[in-house]
């Protein structure tokens, strides 16, 4: 199964994701990830992508395209596919479809994670997590025991926030969200594709739980 899962940034979908992934086997391709990692490679790709990702404005269409487009390519597998972040404007989606139903294996479902605003800047502003061994926390509601220090690393690691996660950016990234983003879910509901949509406001196992009953009930399988 092919899974395209949407919704603004803090609304959860990396969480959802990596439960999902885990719970049913497939392979999870997150385009924010994947640009993190070129951009921390420092060639002269990682450098165009880190402008963009800087300022919280997408990264053009081409260059996302050519990078998703091989991914897909590498690491689809019989146990199928969720992509989170990917696509986030028409011509992404358009470009997806061509790709996928040339493979014979058109998207089965797209699903939208939403949250209100004022919980999204709460959510993202607070994020933390350790360079070291990668945890995640959050100053309010998953604060580390040891303070500005990951609690798991000897040593005194500090906690660092992802440069895009400030208020001002985070602005910028919603911004983008509605504009550019939420247009594709017009372009799939017109396909007349099965579109999910919970409210990602509430706790993580309460939008697993929802998440889960709606893609058991369109045939998937764990
Ligand atoms: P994310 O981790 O999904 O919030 O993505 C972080 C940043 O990477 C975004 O703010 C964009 O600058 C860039 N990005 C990720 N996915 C895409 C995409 N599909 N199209 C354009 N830019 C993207």
């Amino acid at each position: 199964m092919r899974i395209v899962l949407m919704g603004p940034p803090g609304a959860g979908k990396g969480t959802q994701a990596k439960r999902l992934t885990d719970e049913f086997g497939m392979t999870h391709l997150s385009s924010g990830d994947i640009f993190r990692s070129l951009r921390a490679s420092g060639s002269d790709l990682g450098k165009q992508l880190a402008v963009r990702m800087g300022a919280g404005e997408l990264v053009p269409d081409d260059l996302v395209v050519s990078i998703m487009s091989e991914a897909i390519a590498e690491n689809d597998s019989a146990d199928g596919l969720m992509l989170d972040g990917f696509p986030r404007t028409v011509p992404q989606a358009q470009a997806l479809d061509e790709q996928l139903i040339g493979a014979g294996t058109p998207l089965d479902a797209v699903v939208v994670i939403d949250a209100d605003e004022n919980v999204i800047v709460e959510r993202i502003t607070g994020r933390r997590s350790c360079p070291k061994c990668g945890k995640a926390f959050h100053v309010k509601f998953m604060p580390s025991a040891d303070g500005d220090y990951c609690d798991v690393c000897q040593g005194k690691v500090e906690l660092t926030q992802r440069e895009d996660d400030t208020e001002s950016v985070v602005r910028s990234r919603l911004a983008a969200y509605v504009d550019q983003t939420q247009p594709v879910l017009g372009y799939y509901r017109a396909a007349g594709l099965e579109v999910i949509e919970l409210d990602g406001g509430r706790s993580p196992e309460e939008v697993t739980a929802d998440l889960t009953e709606a893609l058991q009930a369109i045939g998937l399988r764990n």
